[in-house]
């Protein structure tokens, strides 16, 4: 058995790899952008073939820069964004489009029509997830309508679907495997997550040929092996997840009740909610966080849509901070936002709000609040939107909440946690490594192959970085909630639906 365990990393930018030794720390890594295709207004597609090529240059690239050989891995584990898809022919392994992004809005009418009908509900059931453009079996429904003769070659099985992970797999197998994993397929909107099957009645109403769909998977599982004319030697791919879902793993979140938030670009926010599939009443997404030794355990998801873009907004547009780093310094300069509260809803407000007509908005300004106010209460709005989300969560999950563990670039912001842990009163955790989603997809093949003996093992690997306890008194928590709150209430219905066009 190799030593190392490789993380492929699939984002929606660029393909990274990572090498982990047994400790879970990292030993190589590799990273290459790729091209974002923006055909018209609202529509995001990827060429396959370069997410592969970038993907397979990394391998080689990771491997080289630590001196390794292909033997030298026991196992190969895959974190991928999820909901983007792939239709290829099986008789070429070619694909017959681009890939089509899960940012893409191009079966935005495709969704209403089905909200209008009330099939929404049955979706919602089924399949944990609210009726939206966002996820992939509304894409596959769009190729197999718009490109010629698809629907022809679906029906005769000369096809298949596949999310990055599958595509990924299917090219390393050389061809021969056709999978996917619970935690990916439960982001189709094609797959009952509690009967754990594809779903006939909702691909008779998208008009999907089963043929199509590939085998689900356990997320920690030799599902395939890699082909010698990929690589020199025949390493079991054994795990596979969802990026967000293979960070809450990384992430240790093994036990019902614990939560793991990535603050990146917006911010997601995972919580363990084991064996039972719980429906939101808050709008929630109900999800297969994964599935392996014959169970599946299940999380509550909840995104907010600006989290470190408004640090970026600070910079790009307004030129407040030079750095997205400068941020934490200059908001340390001032005790507290001088009663500003900035509302980042620049493209409406998700859970529990969900009012696309909301739009950002600055207020309690005063002739006082200067620059640093100014960017502490922008650090303080990430705090205060996540801490609506986990409200839900806890509310949705009837599960407590003993601490959060943390990733993501801002999450290197110490004013920002130390201001969670006061909003939620509870610790906040920032893990030594924050590569938290590769982790998780190493962690999910080590354990199938016996690199990893078991969960307990992997924890003990979990070290913590930082840790955040609250401070605040429960009088000014709640002072600063309420205004919040108001600031949110005078953001909503800003843009009428018609000037929205
Ligand atoms: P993504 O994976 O979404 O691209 P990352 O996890 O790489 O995002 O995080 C990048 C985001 O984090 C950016 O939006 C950036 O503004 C923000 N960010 C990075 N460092 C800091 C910091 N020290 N304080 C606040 N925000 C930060």
């Amino acid at each position: 058995m190799g030593r190392y365990i490789m993380a492929l990393d699939q984002g929606t930018t660029s393909s990274r790899t990572l090498i982990f030794n047994s400790e879970g720390d990292i030993v190589s890594s590799s990273q290459q952008e790729f091209k974002q295709i923006y055909p018209r207004p609202g529509w995001v597609e990827h060429d396959p073939e370069q997410i592969w090529t970038s993907q397979l240059q990394t391998i080689r690239e990771a491997l080289d820069r630590a001196n390794l050989k292909a033997g030298d891995i026991s196992a190969i584990g895959i974190a991928n964004q999820r909901e983007t898809m792939v239709l290829w022919d099986r008789r070429t392994d070619k694909p017959i489009y681009n890939a089509i992004v899960w940012q893409c809005r191009r079966t935005a009418n495709f969704c209403k029509e089905l909200q209008e009908e009330g099939f929404d509900t049955k979706l919602r059931e089924k399949t944990g997830l609210v009726t939206d453009a966002y996820f992939s079996g509304t894409k596959l429904k769009w190729v197999l309508d718009h490109v010629p003769g698809a629907r022809r070659d679906a029906e005769k099985g000369h096809l298949a679907f596949g999310t990055i992970d599958s595509w990924l797999v299917n090219r390393l197998s050389g061809g021969k495997a056709h999978v996917t994993d619970y935690s990916n397929a439960s982001r189709t909107l094609l797959y009952n997550i509690h009967d754990l099957r594809w779903d006939d009645e909702i691909l008779r109403r998208f008009g999907i040929p089963p043929s199509l769909l590939p085998e689900v998977v356990p997320s920690s599982h030799p599902a395939a092996f890699t082909d010698l004319k990929i690589l020199d030697a025949t390493i079991p791919i054994a795990g596979i997840a969802g990026d967000q879902q293979a960070a809450l793993f990384g992430q240790c979140c093994f036990d019902p009740g614990m939560v793991k938030t990535t603050y990146g670009t917006g911010c997601f926010m995972l919580m363990n909610t084991g064996q039972e599939a719980k429906p939101s009443e808050s709008g929630l997404l109900t999800t297969i966080a994964w599935g392996m030794g014959g169970e599946i355990t299940y999380a509550l998801e909840g995104s907010t849509f600006i989290a470190g873009a408004l640090i970026q907004w600070l910079r790009d547009e307004l030129k407040l901070i030079r750095s997205a780093e400068e941020s934490e310094q200059l908001a340390s300069m001032v005790e507290d936002s001088n009663g500003v509260y900035i509302v980042p809803a620049f493209v409406g407000l998700g859970a529990p709000h969900w009012d696309p007509h909301a739009r950002g908005a600055i207020l309690g300004l005063t002739r006082g609040v200067n620059r640093s106010h100014l960017v502490r209460a922008a650090i303080e709005s990430i705090a205060f939107q996540t801490k609506e989300v986990v409200d839900c969560m806890v509310h949705d999950s009837g599960l407590g909440l003993t601490e959060l563990r943390v990733d993501g670039g801002a999450a290197a912001n110490n004013l920002l946690c130390q201001f969670q842990a006061d909003l939620l009163g509870i610790p906040i955790r920032r893990p030594k490594v924050l590569e938290s989603t590769a982790l998780g997809a190493a962690y999910l093949a080590g354990l199938a192959v016996g690199f990893w003996g078991n969960r307990e093992e992997i924890s003990a690997n979990w070290t913590m970085g930082r840790e955040f306890i609250p401070r605040m008194s429960e009088d000014r928590r709640r002072k600063l909630v309420m205004g919040w709150e108001r600031a949110v209430d005078r953001s909503k219905s800003w843009v009428s639906p018609e000037q929205e066009g």
